[in-house]
C-alpha cells in the first residue's frame, strides 16, 4: 500500500473518531450504544515529557522519547526519538492531547512501519493500556472499516 494514502486514510480515521468523542451522550455506531471514555488534555508541550515517559514504563518501553516545542503550528511529528509539538500559543491546542501523545509513541514502538499494520495495532494497544478500552475498540472497528490493517499481535 502506498505510503501517503495510508497516512490520509489514517488521519480521516482519527477525525471520525474525534467526531465521536465530541458527541454528547453514547455514541451510535456498528450496531450499537459506545461510551468512549474522555482523553487527558495537556496544557502545554511540557506536560507531554512526563506523560509519555509514564507511558514508556507502563509498556516495558527503555528507549526514550524527548518531546519539544515544535516552530510552526503544522501538526505533532516524530522522528527519531522526539516528538514535536506546536505549543497552545501557536495553535497546538488540538495536538496536546493524549491520544496525539500515543499516536506519536505507537510511531516510537514500531519504527518503520510509518502509518501500517504494525503501527494500528502499537496504537490501538496503547489507548487499551492508558485506560480506554472502549475507545481501542472503537479505533479497531473504525480501522477495519477505513481498510486499515491492525496486525494481530505486535
Ligand atoms: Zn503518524
Amino acid at each position: 500500500m502506498n505510503v501517503t494514502v495510508s497516512e490520509k486514510a489514517f488521519y480521516a480515521m482519527e477525525r471520525r473518531v474525534d467526531r465521536w468523542l465530541e458527541q454528547e451522550g453514547p455514541v451510535r455506531t456498528f450496531g450499537a450504544e459506545w461510551y468512549p471514555e474522555p482523553l487527558v488534555r495537556f496544557s502545554d508541550v511540557p506536560e507531554v515529557q512526563p506523560y509519555v515517559d509514564k507511558v514508556l514504563a507502563l509498556v516495558g518501553c527503555d528507549r526514550p522519547i524527548r518531546v519539544r516545542r515544535r516552530r510552526g503550528s503544522a501538526a505533532a511529528h516524530y522522528d527519531d526519538g522526539v516528538i514535536a509539538i506546536p505549543s497552545r500559543h501557536n495553535g497546538g491546542a488540538y495536538f496536546l492531547r493524549e491520544d496525539t501523545a500515543l499516536h506519536e509513541i505507537a510511531h516510537h514502538l514500531t519504527r518503520g512501519d510509518g502509518h501500517g499494520a504494525r503501527f494500528a495495532r502499537a496504537y490501538v494497544d496503547l489507548l487499551a493500556a492508558t485506560g480506554h478500552p472502549v475507545l481501542a475498540r472503537m479505533t479497531e472497528i473504525a480501522c477495519f472499516e477505513a481498510g486499515l490493517p491492525v496486525a494481530k499481535n505486535r
